[in-house]
């Protein structure tokens, strides 16, 4: 063990957590056989993980009961997503049915609505009202 350290000390826990790709840990691997510092990590890694996934101890429960349930906020939130977009679906089944079954009913209806916004904007462009500043506006820019 060299008093500087190896440098490829830091490479030992991604080694065990399989976060290294099959090249890497191969290289891993042959460093392993040569440097004393490397295996020793690893052993007291392994032994570590070992003694934690045994021992009760309550802060990686704590951790793991917080892990538990961020996870089921989030199953709820994909619950209520799948609600919505079931909500969605169904107004959108209601809202073709009735297009469907009534024709007469619903036609008219949109129709009525698109001139309501267009004859809206008609007046807006056409008619000068005295209370409106835009309208002032345009006035007083008027030649
Ligand atoms: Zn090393």
């Amino acid at each position: 063990m060299n008093a500087m350290g190896c440098n490829l000390i830091e490479k030992a826990g991604s080694y065990l957590d399989g976060a290294m790709n099959s090249a890497e840990r191969q290289t891993f691997d042959a460093h392993l056989t040569t440097c004393l510092e490397c295996s020793a990590e690893v052993a007291r890694i392994e032994r570590l993980s070992r003694f934690i996934a045994s021992a009760e101890m309550p802060a990686p429960e704590n951790l793991v009961m917080k892990f538990r349930m961020r996870k089921n906020n989030q199953k709820r939130l994909v619950r209520m997503a799948t609600i919505l977009t079931g909500a969605a679906a169904a107004v959108l089944i209601v809202t073709t049915l009735s297009m469907i079954l009534h024709p007469s009913d619903s036609t008219p209806a949109s129709m009525s609505w698109q001139t309501v916004a267009v004859s809206q904007q008609i007046d807006a462009s056409s008619q000068s009202d005295p209370d409106d500043p835009i309208a002032q506006l345009l006035l007083q820019e008027r030649p």
